[in-house]
């Protein structure tokens, strides 16, 4: 929390009225009663592997814990896996998966149908231990996550039976067994984006959660095991970087699926060059939120809000860099400025709260130090007036104006609630300046013009181009990026060809 928000925080409250208010506000965050979730998240003090169909302790017989980012309780251990268990969670998919590729489609449907029901049947449970694991809001484990989630697994079981359709004249066949890793920011839901697809033509999966966020996956693999998955079809491993990176240069992986930062995931190319491993890569971004003078600004500015504090703005394809068309540029900011001030920031379990807390210490400080880039290189800070919880991670959503293209803050991905916000006068200029980025996974046009809307989709460098919304995500629709946001694509039939191999 920065010194700035310290003082800032003395919000107008009932105790405080009859002195003069410190500024205009439009609702008092202190005023609601907290309304905690009391679902049981049903936790164990300790999670092991998941190995052939099997809970099993890591070979090294160490641990690491996890803890809860918005108050800092040990939530539970987890085991710490090594190679020579990442070696044995290969070599049970290697058994499991010829007759799982052998199964007729509707069978393999029956799987992840079941998986998906079983996920529905606990999703408050699930909802609540995805919030204290992550530190996003109940609301939106209970929203998005969850039943996104569910939402992959029976869009997946559907196509298991129609494979034949995924490319029409070419026979398709599994890869394999696949080797995956994923981020911590959907920590379930990136479970599904990764398993469902591959399950669904017939591959095994080797699959690693982040090391912040393992809980939910563990808590799947007990699905997973009452759904009656044959023993060896996926496995899950729990640990750092390192079993990652043995998921990754595993030699009976025939293809890796990456999601995770552009840095790390470059690490990953480099270690497996020259091998004939397939790969996908979904990476970070920058993208751009482009609103014009033509736009429904009330509606802009929820779409605004939504872009970047949206899990605390840990989001790939979060808006961190709002585009705004001059005329309406002042309005826009004091709209936002008004809305942010509503916003209510605090214990991720209130089901009231909009903003909870930041993954880890790390994230915060990484984020912090954005903070501090972005004032130092001239741009000017804003926060609204709130109080933070005294232990967690927090930061109030921030907003930067006089934001140039070369401030860090305008090319760089944040991964925090933080907004850059640019200026622009014609629509070419927009463009230009939208795909002035390394990265390319994402954009949002707000605009009340269907030809603009066109053309803009058109020209931006980016795997999905919003138009009036932003945030909006369908297991029909596929999803990947450009330039340094990786490569190949997850949803939709695009996503299911990247596990298939068509003979
Ligand atoms: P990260 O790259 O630090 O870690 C991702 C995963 O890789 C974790 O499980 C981590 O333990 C593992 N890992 C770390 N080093 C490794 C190595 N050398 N070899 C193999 N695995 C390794 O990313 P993060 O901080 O967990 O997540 C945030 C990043 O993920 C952001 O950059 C975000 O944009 C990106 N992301 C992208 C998408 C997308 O679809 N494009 C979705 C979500 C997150």
């Amino acid at each position: 929390m920065s010194t700035l928000t310290e003082k800032k925080s003395a919000r107008p409250t009932k105790r405080s009225q009859g002195r003069p208010l410190p500024e205009l506000i439009f609702g008092d965050l202190w005023e609601f009663d907290p309304a905690p979730e009391t679902a049981d998240p049903k936790l164990k003090p300790r999670y092991e592997l998941f190995i052939g169909g099997k809970f099993v302790a890591p070979a090294s017989g160490k641990y690491f814990d996890s803890t809860n980012p918005a108050n800092e309780t040990k939530i539970a251990e987890f085991a710490l896996g090594g190679a020579a268990d990442v070696d044995a969670a290969y070599a049970a998919a290697q058994k499991a998966q010829p007759a799982w590729a052998k199964l007729p489609g509707k069978e393999r449907a029956k799987y992840l149908y079941r998986i998906a029901r079983l996920l529905q049947d606990r999703a408050r449970e699930f909802a609540v231990a995805e919030t204290m694991d992550n530190g996003k809001p109940i609301k939106e484990t209970r929203d998005f996550d969850v039943p996104m989630a569910a939402a992959h697994f029976f869009y997946h079981a559907g196509w298991a039976d129609k494979l034949e359709y995924v490319a029409p004249g070419r026979r398709v066949a599994p890869l394999g067994i696949v080797g995956q890793v994923i981020p911590w920011n959907f920590p379930l839901l990136m479970m599904a984006w990764k398993l469902a697809p591959a399950l669904a033509v017939g591959n095994c999966a080797v699959i690693k959660p982040a090391t912040n966020t393992p809980l939910s996956a563990l808590k799947l693999a007990e699905i997973i095991q009452d759904a009656g998955l044959p023993p060896g079809v996926v496995n899950i491993l729990t640990g750092p970087g390192s079993t990652g990176g043995a998921i990754m240069a595993h030699p009976l992986a025939a293809k890796i699926a990456f999601t995770g930062s552009t840095d790390v995931g470059k690490v990953i190319m480099r270690s497996v060059a020259g091998t004939e491993k397939r790969m996908t890569m979904e990476l970070g971004g920058k993208a751009a939120n482009i609103v014009f003078d033509d736009a429904p600004l009330d509606q802009a500015v929820e779409g605004i809000v939504n872009g970047i504090f949206f899990n605390q703005g840990q989001v790939c394809c979060a808006g961190s860099r709002l585009l705004v068309h001059e005329p309406v540029a002042d309005a826009v900011v004091a709209k936002l400025k008004n809305r942010l001030r509503v916003l209510r920031v605090g214990d991720p379990l209130d089901k009231n709260t909009d903003v909870g807390a930041i993954v880890s210490r790390d994230q915060l400080e990484t984020v912090q130090g954005y903070l501090d880039a972005g004032v130092k290189e001239g741009a000017t800070m804003w926060q609204p007036p709130c109080r933070l919880p005294k232990k967690g991670f927090y930061l109030p959503p921030t907003i930067f104006t006089g934001v140039t293209q070369s401030h860090r803050i305008a090319r760089e991905e944040i991964f925090g609630p933080v907004l850059s916000i640019i200026t622009f006068r014609t629509v070419d200029e927009a463009i230009e300046k939208a795909n002035n980025t390394a990265y390319g996974l994402s954009a949002g046009v707000w605009t009340d013009k269907g030809s603009r809307i066109l053309k803009m989709s058109t020209e931006l460098k980016a795997g999905v181009v919003w138009a009036n919304t932003f945030n909006k995500f369908d297991p029909t629709s596929p999803f990947g990026g450009y330039k340094e946001s990786g490569f190949g694509r997850e949803g939709g039939r695009q996503g299911l060809l990247d596990y298939c191999r068509l003979v």
